[in-house]
């Protein structure tokens, strides 16, 4: 059985992308802060789909837990096929409003966990000469967002890691794409004002926000045989916003 590790799978859309993995019989690893809905979430995978789950309740930008949660999983499963660095915060502020310590947080959790998590898994990838990769970006990192001079960095350096990461793992078979998702129904986006969600709703041509699901689609796909000859690349789901 093919396997997983998902960060940021306790709700929204890595939740949705571990009911996709689950749905198409993978086990998997799934790593948030919040036990009691990874734990939830275990349960129902295990009883709807059979499936195997460890979950993981560490902070995703801390390195020495990453090698740790890491290692647990490949002694277990002997394998890791897929990495989906999903985990993510918002913090929406003008950048005179921005702290040092707002800054190194959101540069922690956005950006430190994907350099940690792939580094491990790298290693194991590389070795069985087999994965793919997709980190979640967001079309902020491509066309920047008032407020988001932060949250917008973290985006844009995940495009360039996941460029250069896949020109280095390439020749091991191992694929790097980042999805960059537009605006998508979840708690991340459900705290932003109707005034501000409705000025969205205007430049989305699809006049409608997306779905988890609909991200959780495009990862699946990404890592399928479909993609076989993707990587590097940075897809934009969103709706035709941008
Ligand atoms: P969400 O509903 O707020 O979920 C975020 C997930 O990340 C949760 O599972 C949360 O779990 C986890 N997380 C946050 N900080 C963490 C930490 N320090 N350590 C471990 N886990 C942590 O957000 P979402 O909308 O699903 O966003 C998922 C990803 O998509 C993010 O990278 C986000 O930037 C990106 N994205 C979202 C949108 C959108 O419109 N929603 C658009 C573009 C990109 P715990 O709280 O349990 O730790």
């Amino acid at each position: 059985m093919k396997t997983a590790i998902i960060t940021g799978a306790s709700k929204g859309i890595g939740k949705a992308i571990a009911y996709k993995f689950a749905q198409n019989n993978y086990n998997l690893g799934l790593i948030a802060r919040s036990e009691t809905l990874l734990n939830e979430i275990k349960e129902d995978l295990k009883k709807s789909y059979g499936i195997e789950v460890l979950i993981y309740i560490v902070d995703v930008s801390d390195y020495k837990k990453a090698e740790e949660v890491v290692d647990d999983f490949y002694k277990r499963f002997s394998r890791i096929d897929v990495l989906v660095n999903n985990a993510g915060i918002t913090d929406d502020k003008f950048l005179v409003r921005i702290s040092e310590s707002d800054w190194d947080n959101i540069i922690s959790v956005n950006l430190k966990s994907v350099f940690n998590y792939c580094k491990f898994v790298s290693k194991y990838m590389i070795k069985q000469r087999s994965g793919v990769i997709v980190n979640i970006s967001s079309i902020s990192g491509i066309v920047g967002n008032a407020g988001q001079t932060s949250y917008a960095s973290t985006k844009s350096a995940i495009i360039g890691f996941t460029k250069s990461l896949a020109k280095e793992l390439g020749s091991r078979n191992v694929r790097v794409n980042a999805i960059a998702p537009g605006f998508i129904l979840t708690d991340m986006t459900e705290k932003l004002s109707e005034e501000i969600k409705n000025s969205y709703l205007d430049r989305i041509s699809l006049k409608r926000f997306g779905t988890p699901e609909e991200i959780a689609n495009v990862v699946y796909f990404l890592c399928s045989d479909d993609a076989s000859y993707i990587t590097g690349q940075v897809l934009v789901v969103d709706g035709g916003m941008i």
